[in-house]
């Protein structure tokens, strides 16, 4: 199953878990199950306990286009030719996940440089 769904989701977008819900405000697609994972296929975003991972599918390319949604769009050329699958970056397998200490330096970056002020 390949998810076609490129879009980010931040704060603004999402409402506080209900169990095996999708985070997307009113969402109300029904979570599929897929092996271990529930996943929302309309926002293809793997669901857990307190957070998401974003979810495109078990292929390859569908993996690195996952951890590629939680980049910022200006940055996902620069990150899939250097970051992904670079051997000295380690867990970059982790890039997709809501909570990702490093696409999460990313945005506060741009937060602060937008806002002039630090951002978390
Ligand atoms: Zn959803």
């Amino acid at each position: 199953m390949t998810i076609i769904a490129d879009t980010s989701f931040g704060t603004d977008n999402l409402t506080s878990l209900k169990p095996n819900a999708c985070p997307v405000k009113e969402c109300n697609e029904e979570p599929t199950q897929i092996g271990k994972l529930k996943v929302c296929p309309k926002h293809g975003l793997e669901i857990h306990k307190s957070t998401f991972v974003y979810y495109n599918g078990e292929g390859l390319e569908d993996k690195k286009k996952s951890r590629l949604r939680n980049i910022l769009p200006f940055g996902r050329d620069f990150v899939a030719k250097h970051i992904l699958d670079n051997p000295h970056k380690a867990e970059s397998y982790r890039l997709g996940s809501e909570n990702s200490e490093d696409a999460r330096a990313g945005r506060g970056k741009l937060d602060s440089d937008i806002s002039g002020k630090a951002a978390l």
